[in-house]
């Protein structure tokens, strides 16, 4: 099973979002968010479609990730199998962002549900956007499929496309290195 397209995008941005914003460990090595305009330019990339370049004001960019350590909560509850937490999270975080479902059609014509804000603007819109995404996951089949990367040295988070559902790294490097570790392991 996989996500439609419209919710595995929000998923890919709150992830793209988290992992921006959070301090920690990234790849094996300390992480350091940016600050100033390049904080701004990340979060204005990871809202951005090919395209569609989104242009959030500092202050827009600023307010978006707002929501992100409650994000990034519902990746660490999903992770420890906790999805009454990662629920409970979502729940709040849907009724903050007054998120409004609403079918759209696309060129094509054909319908798809997408989610608004109380208003369009890039914040909430965005925000409850987000929300929305994470709660269609959890509600279905998919809500193992948030995780943190189980790579030592590195807490980043992903959303798992793949087709079984046995991703556990946030990227081909922290695989690699794990798969490496083991080897020298073995071969010690
Ligand atoms: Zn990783």
């Amino acid at each position: 099973m996989r996500f439609d397209s419209h919710i595995e995008r929000l998923l890919e941005v709150s992830v793209a979002l988290v992992n921006i914003v959070t301090p920690g460990d990234a790849r094996g090595a300390a992480y350091e968010p940016p600050t100033g305009k390049a904080l701004v330019d990340g979060i204005a990339e990871a809202t951005s479609q090919p395209g569609k370049p989104s242009c959030p004001t500092e202050s827009q960019a600023l307010s978006l990730v707002d929501v992100v350590p409650s994000l990034r909560a519902v990746f660490v509850a999903a992770e420890r199998d906790d999805l009454a937490a990662a629920a409970a999270v979502v729940n709040e975080l849907l009724e903050a962002t007054g998120a409004r479902p609403r079918l759209d059609a696309d060129e094509s014509g054909r319908h798809q549900l997408h989610f608004h804000g109380p208003d369009d603007g890039y914040v909430r819109g965005w925000q409850a956007g987000l929300a929305s995404g994470l709660a269609v996951a959890l509600g279905s089949d998919l809500g193992g499929r948030l995780g943190v990367c189980a790579a030592p040295v590195c807490d980043r988070v992903y959303v798992d496309g793949s087709k079984n559902g046995t991703r556990r790294f946030c990227s081909p490097q922290c695989q690699s290195r794990v798969k490496a570790a083991a080897h020298r392991a073995r071969t010690r």
